[in-house]
Parts: C-alpha cells; sequence; structure tokens
C-alpha cells in the first residue's frame, strides 16, 4: 500500500531551529540504544548532526544490521535505501524514512511492468544468449528482486567492475551454458554501466541504451542481439548536471587542479577528469591527499561543501556552480525528523518502510550474491573509512543558552 506523507502539525514548522536541536536530541536521548539515525553523505549538515553514521546507502544499510538489540532505524536518505536498511536488518526493527517523499529520480525510472516487458523482448528478440540483470544499488527493492531471480546480483558503485565481471561470466543463471554469449542488462543507470564497461574495455558500439517507453528500447533486433550491454535509459539528476564543459573551465580556472566524478556522471565528464570513483573513493582520495592540494569535485553538493569544511588545508570547489544538489534528499530536514522522532518516543511508528516478504528474499539473494563475487569484499568486516560513529552531545549546554532555550 502506497504510503504518502502526511502534513507535519504546525507545531514543527513554527518551531525555530535551536528548538528543533533541542527536542531532536531529548528524543534521541530518550530512545537511546533503541535506536540509529543514518545520515546519507549527501545529506544536510544540520540534520547530519544528529545521525549516529554516515556514508553510502549500502554501508549505511548494513551499519544498521550490525547493531545489536535495535528496535528503529530512522534513515536520513531517500526510498531505495529505507527499502535496503528494511532487507537487511531483523525483520523485527522498524524502517522509518522521516519525508515518506524523499524519492530518487533515478531509482523511478526503472519500475517491475517495464521490466518485466523489457525481459521478455530481450528473451525473445536474443534466443540462445545468456541475458544476465544487474543492478545498482540505486533502485527499487522490486527491482533488486526482479534480478535476484532471474539470476542476477546488485552492484555498487565501489564494486561495478567486479560484479560485471562475474556477470559476464554467465552469471547465477540456471541455463547458462559455456559458449553462450552474455548480455548484461544493467538498471537503472545508463551512466555507471557505461562508465564501468568501457573501463573495463568494452567500446561504446558494444553497449546499446534500453528506452523503456520504445519497442525493443528504441534499437534494431540486429544491434541488440550483438551488443554485450543494454543499459537502462535511467540517470541520476544532480550528477547529469555536470558537463565536460565545467571540465575544462575548472581547468582553466584552476591550472594543476585535480579533476574527481562521480562515476554517476556521463561518459563525456569521466573521461575529461583525472580520476572517477564512488563517494567513498572521492571522501578516501581527499583525505589521503597531501596538504595544498586542490581539487574540483564532480558530485553532490552538500558532500562537497562538507570535505571542503573538513580539509581547510586543501582547495577544493564544487565543478560546476550548477546547484548539484539532492533535492529528494533535502526534504529531510530538521521539522520531519523532529516529527518521526517524537512521535517514536510516544510509541507511535510513523512513515515506516517495509518491504514484503517474497520481495525481501530475493533481494537478499541479488545482495547476498554481490557479496559472495570475488574482489566485492564483505562490508559487515570490513573497515571503512566512509562510515563514521558521530560524537555525541549534539546540542552542548552552551548553545542552548546562547539560542535562549535554557538559562
Ligand atoms: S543523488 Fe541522484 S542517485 Fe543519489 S539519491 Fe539523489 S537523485 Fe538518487
Amino acid at each position: 500500500m502506497k504510503v504518502w506523507q502526511q502534513p507535519l502539525p504546525r507545531i514543527y514548522t513554527e518551531l525555530s531551529e535551536p528548538e528543533l536541536r533541542l527536542r531532536i536530541q531529548a528524543a534521541k536521548e530518550a530512545l537511546g540504544p533503541k535506536l540509529a539515525v543514518l545520515g546519507h553523505h549527501y545529506q544536510q549538515d544540520a540534520v547530519i548532526d544528529f545521525a549516529d553514521f554516515t556514508g553510502d546507502s549500502f554501508e549505511l544499510s548494513r551499519k544498521a544490521a550490525e547493531q545489536k538489540g535495535i528496535d528503529y532505524v530512522i534513515f536520513c536518505g531517500v526510498h531505495f535505501m529505507a527499502e535496503s536498511a528494511d532487507i537487511l536488518t531483523d525483520e523485527r526493527v522498524r524502517v522509518i524514512l522521516p519525508d515518506i517523499g524523499a524519492g530518487c529520480s533515478m531509482a523511478d525510472m526503472a519500475n517491475l511492468d517495464q521490466t518485466l516487458e523489457a525481459w521478455a523482448q530481450l528473451e525473445e528478440t536474443c534466443p540462445g544468449q545468456t541475458i544476465v540483470p544487474i543492478t545498482y544499488m540505486n533502485s527499487s527493492a522490486a527491482i533488486k528482486a526482479f534480478v535476484g531471480e532471474h539470476g542476477g546480483a546488485v552492484c555498487t558503485s565501489s564494486n561495478c567492475r567486479n560484479v560485471l565481471e562475474w556477470a559476464l561470466a554467465g552469471g547465477a543463471v540456471a541455463a547458462h551454458k559455456p559458449g553462450n554469449k552474455v548480455k548484461v542488462l544493467f538498471f537503472p543507470d545508463q551512466h555507471l554501466g557505461r562508465n564501468t564497461a568501457f573501463a573495463m574495455g568494452y567500446p561504446l558500439d558494444r553497449m546499446v541504451v534500453w528506452d523503456p517507453k520504445q519497442d525493443l528500447g528504441g534499437n534494431d533486433a540486429r544491434t541488440l542481439r550483438d551488443a554485450d550491454f543494454a543499459l537502462w535509459k535511467g540517470h541520476c539528476s544532480v550528477h547529469a548536471l555536470f558537463r565536460p564543459e565545467h571540465v575544462d573551465q575548472a581547468r582553466a580556472k584552476f591550472p594543476g587542479m585535480k579533476v574527481i566524478v562521480h562515476p554517476e556522471c556521463k561518459w563525456e565528464v569521466v573521461q575529461k577528469a583525472d580520476m572517477a570513483g564512488s563517494t567513498a573513493y572521492i571522501v578516501d582520495q581527499v583525505r589521503k591527499a597531501p596538504p595544498g592540494t586542490e581539487w574540483a569535485i564532480g558530485t553532490e553538493v552538500h558532500l562537497v561543501n562538507r570535505l571542503k569544511q573538513q580539509h581547510p588545508e586543501q582547495k577544493i570547489v564544487v565543478l560546476s556552480d550548477c546547484q548539484c544538489l539532492c533535492t529528494t534528499m533535502y526534504r529531510i530536514d530538521l521539522p520531519h525528523l523532529c516529527w518521526a522522532l517524537e512521535n517514536l518516543v510516544d510509541g507511535t511508528v510513523v512513515n515506516e518502510v517495509r518491504v514484503d516478504a517474497t520481495t525481501r528474499k530475493w533481494s537478499l539473494v541479488a545482495l547476498e550474491r554481490m557479496l559472495a563475487i570475488k574482489g566485492t569484499g564483505n562490508p559487515i568486516q570490513r573497515s571503512n573509512s566512509s562510515i563514521q560513529p558521530r560524537p555525541t552531545p549534539i546540542v552542548s549546554q552552551e548553545e542552548a543558552a546562547k539560542a535562549g532555550i535554557v538559562d
């Protein structure tokens, strides 16, 4: 059943920021170890202040799964992330998205009906081929489950290459026979698929784009049969804003500056950049760099600004001034967080994200296949610098007094 975001009670929109911060802290303290608050890298700073862990979507879900004895997870991210947390945590843990309207434009570009239609057309057009579906983490649970049920796996932007290598060897498709031509159907981000396949040595003419609004995805049958990759026509509305000329402009303005971008950026941008990698990779590269290093970073602006604050010894700019902001994630703000937390304190769970049993089962299959693929590592045991437990307290007595909340 679709849950809609109910209007916030007026009080939450009228509270000042200091009041909200104090109430959020009080609610967190009341819930104590029963609760884990997760904050995605792209989240605004005011919300990140209250996150127990920050990181990327998959790592955060795994982190939640590792916490013993928690009853609730509040995911300050977007809908597919909350679904992943629900899939990976114990069934009794209840996962909450403070604003249920916080979706992901990329995940929304592939739905199950379109996928079933695409699968039927591909099977009919490419007889004798092994088709392996792979989905990026940034997809709905329904797509992850489809992939799990059809011999495929999930991938992240960190391990996409390892997962594609596995897929090109036939994945876990039961009917695969040695010698069969293998085709990867990659959801939902065409750019991550294209950038990774190209880096593996596949030329662009071995890849087709699958447009779900067109018959055969907009391809002729022969081109489709010959292709090694069918890339779903999806993209991230944030990373798609970066253009090749932004790289040229950054280089002209700051000669010697390193350009580092996320692989959800277009192929033309990645080709011009010095480095490309996941958010964890970008964070690690900046952390490791010597003082005085200059960076133009092509990813979500909140992460870039946070890196800038954390590394004053380096020069960091966002690759473009296009306001590359994840507007859907931005819907999670202090009023929504406060509302969700205070309801929990009162024993009411609002905005629960729950994945049904069958979808959960097959999504888990797809996720576990990813973890079993050599080279992807096991994030639960791996020490990963992108995951950071947050210190407490969040609001100091001085801050409260300054804000006139307490004396
Ligand atoms: S940054 Fe892009 S892929 Fe990530 S949540 Fe926002 S819209 Fe989705």
